[in-house]
């Protein structure tokens, strides 16, 4: 199964990524996390895509379309993959176009994460990650049961994504609406997108999705 997940940030992609493809055996293929482990690392990607990040804006096509090029040629992608944060403009999209091709493999859906932009900046500024394990947390909507404990790990370090601060989501929100939701209509031509409703509660939201991919 191949499936792009799709939506502003703060939608949620990432959080369902992670859920179906345990459910499903198939790897999340982010590339917000890929390169976030390339600025970690110091590479020379990491290097180039750092200040960018930060800013809010989207890296440069010819790097993520490297990225994912090589990425879903590895063994774990054989029986497919879920892109999380990929393609983000309709060049990227294209690019993917010519890499599926040649390897005879096709899309089974886009599924658009539909959400309220109002509630965006709240979701972004508030969420925060275990250091150790990445589990997710929110301020507001999910704080571990023991404060300042992970629920999952017992870790006591957490850590915040740079580019999740209120300054930087105007920027990252504008890049969606400009770059990004021309995927829309580019899907929709080709018969593959789906909607699910990314405001309704987590379990939901992954229900939405089984019964997409169940139909
Ligand atoms: P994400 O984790 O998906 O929110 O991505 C975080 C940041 O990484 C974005 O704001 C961009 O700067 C960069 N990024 C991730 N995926 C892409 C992509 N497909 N194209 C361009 N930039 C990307």
């Amino acid at each position: 199964m191949r499936l792009i997940f799709l939506g502003p940030p703060g939608a949620g992609k990432g959080t369902q990524a992670q859920r179906i493809s345990e459910m499903h055996g198939i790897p999340q293929l982010s590339t917000g996390d890929m390169l976030r482990a390339a600025v970690k690392a110091g590479t020379p990607i990491g290097q180039q895509a750092d200040a960018v990040m930060k800013a809010g804006k989207l890296v440069s096509d010819e790097i993520v379309v490297g990225i994912i090029a090589d990425r879903i040629d590895q063994a774990d992608c054989k029986s497919g993959f879920i892109l999380d944060g990929f393609p983000r403009t309709v060049a990227q999209a294209e690019a993917l176009d010519q890499m599926l091709l040649p390897r005879g493999i096709k899309l089974d859906y886009v599924i658009e994460m539909t959400v309220d932009n109002g509630a965006l900046t709240e979701r972004i500024t508030g969420r925060f990650t275990c250091a150790k394990c990445g589990a997710g947390y929110h301020d507001k909507f999910k704080q571990p049961k023991v404060a300042g404990v992970c629920d999952v790990c017992g870790s006591k370090e957490f850590s915040r994504r740079a580019d999740d601060k209120a300054e930087t989501v105007g920027a990252r929100l504008d890049a969606y609406t400009k770059q990004t939701a021309p995927l829309l209509p580019y899907y929709r031509g080709r018969g593959v997108l789906r909607q699910v409703d990314g405001m309704a509660a987590m379990d939901e939201v992954t229900r939405q999705i089984e019964g997409v991919l169940g139909a």
